[in-house]
Formats: C-alpha cells, sequence, structure tokens
C-alpha cells in the first residue's frame, strides 16, 4: 500500500559545506555600535563648531539699544566681523550685536538716526572674514547631512562586502573557491568510494591538470567540457572536488540553480567574471553543479526566468569557445537530468566528455559505507555487509544518511556505540522516511489493510519470479499505511518479461485480497494500480514485450496503435490478475493466518512469515531457488 520506495519523502540529502565566506554574526553588531559612536561624536563636533554651545557668550542686545548707546557715548569700539558687532563699552564691559545682514553698519546706524559726532568718538574695526570660513558657514547646513549620508554608505557597503552579499556588487561572481592548500576541505578519489569507470576516465583530466605541459608539448587536446551524469546522490559533485583535489588546483564551484533567481543579464556576467577568475588561478576547474537549472533545452518558453536562464546558458558557451585548450581550465558540470540538457551544450568543443555514474551496487555500497564508519564508534555486532546487501537502489547520499540516523538513534538511546539493530532499523527510515506511529489505523481500518500486506507477500511467496518477502508492516510510514517489502540478494540491471508479469501480479495482490475478503476495494490500493498500469504500458510500448504489437516500441503512436496498446495492457493486466486471484483462493487460509498476524503484532519480520508459510503448506524460497537476482519492491 505504500509508494515506491523511491518516491517516498527521503531524508534530506547531506552537503558537504564548502568554504564560504566570513558570515555576518558578531562583527556585524560590533561594527554598527562602532558606526553609532562614531556619527554621535560627529554631530557633536558639528554643534560644536557651528557655536551653538563652548564659551560663555556676552551679552546680546539689539541694534537700536547700540545706536541709543553711541548717542549716550557709552561705548568705546566696536569690531565688525560679518554681521557681528563685538561692542566693547567705556566701562569695558564687552556686548554684541547683529546689524541687518546685506547691509553696511553705517547705513544700519544711520537708520537707527546715531550721531555723526558721536559715531566719530567710537573707534570701529571691519574684521575681513577669511574665505574658507565664510564658505564653511555658507554651506555646513548642506554638507553636514551630505557627509553624514556618504559615510553611512560606505560603511554599509563594506558591512555587505564583508557579509558575501550582492547588494552593491552586482557583476561579480560569487563561486565558491576550495584551495588546494586546505586540508581539512581537500577531497581526493580516496574519499569516493565505487565509481571505478568514472574514476578511471578522470584520471586522464587530473594527469592534464597536473602535468599541461607534457600534453600540450605533444599537440594533445585535452577535452574542455566534461559532464558527469548521475541519478542524485551518487557523488557527482564529491567527485568533481575530487579532482581538483587530486590534482592539488583551486575549484571554482556554483550552481546551475543560483542563476535562476538572478536579475536579468547578472548571470551572464557572473558566467563572464567566473572565466576570468579561474584563468587567472589556471590550471583550474570550473564546476557549475546542477547545469540542467540553466541548461535545459532553449525556448520552451515557461516562465519568466527563460529570458536569464537562456542569456547565462549563451555566456557559458561563449565562454567555453573562445577559450584555448592552452588555457588549462576544465569546465565540470553535473547533472542528473541529461535528458533535458540543450544539444549545444552537448556539441563538441563543450561538454563532449561525458562520465555517467551508477547507483552503487552492492561492493560499492559496502566501500561506501565504509568510508562514512571512518569516524564512528561501532559495537562488535556491527556488520557493514549485511547492510550493503539489504540496501540496493541507496545511492551514496542515501547511505551517509542511513549512516547518520543510526549514529542519532543511538545518541538518542544515550549509548556510546552504534550497533547493527541502529543500522538496521535506519535503513527502512532512509528508504520509507520515519514511522508514523501517531497515524492510528481504526479497528477497520487495520483489518483491511492487514488482508491487503498479506496479498501482497502471499502472491509474491507463490510466483517463481517474484523476490521472497523480507517484512510485512501495518505501521505507516511515510505516505503509505503498510508496506510488504522484498529481500534483495543482488542488484540487477536487467529485468525480464517473466519478472515483469510476476511484478503485476504482485502488485494486484492487494487490491484482490482486499476484494475477496471484503467484497469492496479501498483508495489504498491506488498507487499499486498505477504503478502496475505504468509498467504493463512500457512492457507493451518500450521493451517490446507484448507477442501482438512485437518488437516496435511506441513513442507517439497513432489512433489506431493506442487503440492497440490500450488492449494489450488490459489483457497483460487482466492474465496478472487471474494469477494473483487464482493463488489468493487456493491459499485463503494462509491469507487469513498472515492477516490476523499482522493486526495482532503490526510487523511479521521474514523468518516469522516463513513459518506462516510452512504451517500453512507452503514452502518458502530459499536464495538459490530464486531464478533470477532479486531486488527491492514494496507496497
Ligand atoms: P550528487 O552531486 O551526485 O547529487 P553528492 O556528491 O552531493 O551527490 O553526494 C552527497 C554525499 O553523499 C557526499 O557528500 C558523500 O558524503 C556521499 N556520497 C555520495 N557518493 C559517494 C561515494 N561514491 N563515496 C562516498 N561517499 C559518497
Ligand atoms: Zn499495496
Ligand atoms: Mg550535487
Amino acid at each position: 500500500m505504500a509508494p515506491n520506495p523511491k518516491q517516498a519523502p527521503k531524508a534530506p540529502r547531506p552537503r558537504r559545506s564548502m568554504p564560504q565566506l566570513p558570515g555576518r554574526g558578531d562583527s556585524f553588531w560590533l561594527n554598527l555600535a562602532t558606526a553609532i559612536v562614531v556619527l554621535v561624536l560627529l554631530a557633536g563636533a558639528y554643534s560644536y563648531f557651528t557655536g551653538a554651545g563652548g564659551t560663555a557668550a556676552p551679552t546680546v542686545v539689539p541694534v537700536s539699544q547700540v545706536a541709543s548707546d553711541i548717542n549716550a557715548g557709552k561705548i568705546s569700539s566696536i569690531v565688525v566681523d560679518g554681521d557681528t558687532l563685538n561692542l566693547t563699552y567705556t566701562d569695558k564691559s564687552e556686548k554684541t550685536s547683529k546689524k541687518e545682514p546685506d547691509s553696511s553698519l553705517s547705513q544700519t546706524l544711520a537708520n537707527y538716526s546715531v550721531d555723526k559726532a558721536a559715531l566719530d568718538k567710537v573707534t570701529l574695526t571691519i574684521k575681513q572674514q577669511s574665505a574658507w570660513q565664510f564658505w564653511l558657514e555658507a554651506l555646513a547646513p548642506f554638507l553636514a547631512p551630505l557627509l553624514l549620508i556618504a559615510f553611512f554608505v560606505w560603511y554599509l557597503s563594506r558591512q555587505v562586502k564583508g557579509a558575501g552579499m550582492q547588494a552593491f556588487s552586482f557583476g561579480q561572481s560569487k563561486p565558491r573557491l576550495t584551495d588546494p592548500n586546505d586540508a581539512a576541505s581537500r577531497v581526493t578519489f580516496k574519499d569516493v568510494a565505487g565509481a571505478k569507470e568514472a574514476k578511471e576516465e578522470l584520471l586522464e583530466i587530473v594527469d592534464f591538470l597536473k602535468n599541461p605541459k607534457k600534453f600540450l608539448d605533444i599537440g594533445a587536446r585535452i577535452p574542455k567540457g566534461i559532464l558527469l551524469m548521475g541519478a542524485p546522490g551518487t557523488g557527482k559533485t564529491l567527485l568533481a572536488r575530487a579532482v581538483a583535489g587530486e590534482a592539488g588546483v583551486p575549484f571554482f564551484s556554483i550552481s546551475g540553480s543560483e542563476f535562476v533567481e538572478m536579475f536579468v543579464g547578472v548571470g551572464a556576467s557572473r558566467v563572464r567574471d567566473l572565466f576570468l577568475t579561474a584563468k587567472k588561478a589556471a590550471p583550474a576547474i570550473i564546476f557549475v553543479d546542477e547545469i540542467d537549472a540553466v541548461g535545459r533545452v532553449r525556448g520552451t518558453g515557461v516562465g519568466g526566468g527563460n529570458d536569464e536562464r537562456e542569456q547565462t546558458l549563451n555566456q557559458i558557451l561563449v565562454e567555453m569557445d573562445g577559450f584555448e585548450p592552452n588555457e588549462k581550465v576544465i569546465v565540470m558540470a553535473a547533472t542528473n537530468r541529461p535528458d533535458v540538457l540543450d544539444p549545444a551544450l552537448l556539441r563538441p568543443g563543450r561538454f563532449d566528455r561525458r562520465v555517467v555514474i551508477d547507483l552503487p551496487d552492492r561492493g560499492d555500497r559496502l566501500d561506501i559505507l565504509t568510508i562514512h564508519a571512518r569516524k564512528k564508534p561501532f559495537a562488535e555486532d556491527v556488520n557493514l555487509s549485511v547492510v550493503a546487501e539489504r540496501t540496493p537502489g541507496f545511492s551514496g547520499a542515501d547511505l551517509f544518511s542511513l549512516m547518520n540516523e543510526a549514529a542519532i538513534l543511538a545518541a538518542r538511546e544515550n549509548r556510546k556505540t552504534i550497533g547493527q539493530f541502529d543500522l538496521i532499523r535506519s535503513i527502512e527510515k532512509v528508504m520509507l522516511g520515519p514511522e508514523r506511529k501517531s497515524h492510528v489505523l481504526n479497528k477497520k481500518e487495520k483489518e483491511i489493510t492487514a488482508y491487503h500486506e498479506a496479498g501482497h507477500a502471499l502472491v509474491a511467496s507463490l510466483l517463481p519470479y517474484a523476490d521472497p518477502v523480507h517484512k510485512i508492516s501495518i505501521i505507516s510510514r511515510g505516505r503509505a499505511a503498510g508496506y510488504t517489502l522484498k529481500l534483495p540478494f543482488e542488484d540487477r540491471r536487467m529485468q525480464s518479461k517473466k519478472e515483469f508479469l510476476d511484478d503485476i501480479a504482485m502488485s494486484l495482490g492487494g487490491y484482490v485480497a482486499e476484494k475477496m475478503v471484503f467484497d469492496d476495494v479501498t483508495t489504498g490500493a491506488s498507487n499499486d494500480l498505477m504503478v502496475l498500469t505504468n509498467l504493463a504500458r512500457s512492457m507493451v510500448t518500450s521493451y517490446g514485450m507484448s507477442d501482438k504489437l512485437g518488437t516496435m516500441t511506441f513513442a507517439e503512436p497513432s489512433e489506431k496503435a493506442a487503440a492497440e496498446i490500450d488492449a494489450e495492457v488490459k489483457k497483460i493486466i487482466g492474465e496478472a490478475y487471474a494469477k494473483a486471484e487464482d493463488i489468493i483462493t487456493t491459499h485463503r487460509k494462509a491469507l487469513n493466518a498472515i492477516a490476523a498476524q499482522l493486526v495482532d503484532k503490526e510487523t511479521i519480520e521474514r523468518e516469522e512469515f516463513e513459518k506462516l508459510l510452512i504451517v500453512n503448506g507452503i514452502t518458502p524460497k530459499k536464495k538459490e531457488e530464486i531464478v533470477i537476482e532479486p531486488k527491492v519492491v514494496n507496497f
């Protein structure tokens, strides 16, 4: 009743962190505080110089008073300083006053009808204002705020650059750089398990980067672009970094998805800068991760970001076409969707070297587990080959998170070492998502789910080409109400028609059991039906496994062919249905027993399940009886 394991929500894939520019954190607040203190000081200084504060000011008197004081002969001298009048009285006291601006002192005083005779007794001095003082006074009210703003902008931009943001440096490329001399983040081929062919291919690139002269002297052409292709989590990013690590060259990495959310034109200029920087550091590697984000087939016109994507892609192509082989810069890119890539990327002289990274096989999985086990304390019972055996279809990243989950489980239970039990529990967690014990089925739902899973398990046990059952459970997991896990011994790349037919019958087992026992069906079988219908359709249209339609494949069938395909698919499913129905009818007692046990215990492991089969007169499959190497399927 569960979706295919590979569709189930996965634990977040671990990402290796790249060296980053220093983060904001504490230094941001420290800098802000400094800025505020400086501002306060500046403001204080400003108000001091503009004369608001400071020395005790002499008494200010109005000009009318000055006029009458002159007439009364009380003033001995006046110093004119701009518009300010510094008055010295005969009694030696000092006062100030202001004349009207833009008019001379004599004019002003005449207006106040000062006696010519009285004025003659006063010593008049006109102080020449210095030029800079004049300008400062005139401009200070405008200049001071401007200066403050300029200061702030400067400060902020410094701040922003430090934090690695782009607000003030739009065009600059911000690739993450891995320094070859940084031992802590250095990755080599030793850190990558499996992927033997890929490593062999890449060894040539390593050789070139280490000793470019040897190749250039003999006139060898080294590929400019290498495209790493493989499922998510197979270690493409890891492998690219390992190439740089092996060769001891700088590694500039940037992700295609980062370009997508940029402003138009920024992506292209980033690409330009990136290539420029890398050329300066040559020999070097440029790594464009998730290149499908920018390198999708052009002109499909979906979404507004399309324009930007095209410009970025074009710039990558221009740069790759533009550089000479002796530039010693190698561009690597990774994708898990080679099918959607723009053919322009794959043309000679661009990403013409392609390296496929497969999902690890059993031996590789053991090696990967061993690598990730290096720094972890294990209990004595741990047997990593058993874990490798039970994890077909797992990527390197899945195995990494399996190890991590196991460590978390052990830590949660306050143990100092990780046990085999932790590892086994983690397999299911990574494959199916965490158990949802809170999702409680009511009695009826529990019974239906139990019969459904028992149906799958029973049919699987009686069909010669289906894999033996490893575990059945009605505990909800991820989106699934229950699941049946089949035991893998080996992985396989090819499947036969007979296996497919048994698979379809097994997928129908749940539905058939529900129908026969309850005379009704639930929505729980919908995923099974979808999967098996797709499988039957592929058999007819892609694998040439239909007797009637033969060895043709049908990408875009005509109307007539479509009708024939539908008829064939229906026939395949119909025959499988009959097979499942037959098995469940014949072994109804066994079905009841399995379902009852499931309702009671919720989970049945392989051994227990096989005992149930034997009690009911069914011989369980043995390893050596399995006709073709098995795989994991679950429902
Ligand atoms: P991809 O780029 O193909 O999606 P990554 O290179 O990001 O995958 O792999 C994620 C993580 O999974 C790696 O950092 C590493 O810990 C682990 N991993 C994947 N493949 C391998 C491998 N072949 N050997 C060792 N670890 C691996
Ligand atoms: Zn099912
Ligand atoms: Mg990656």
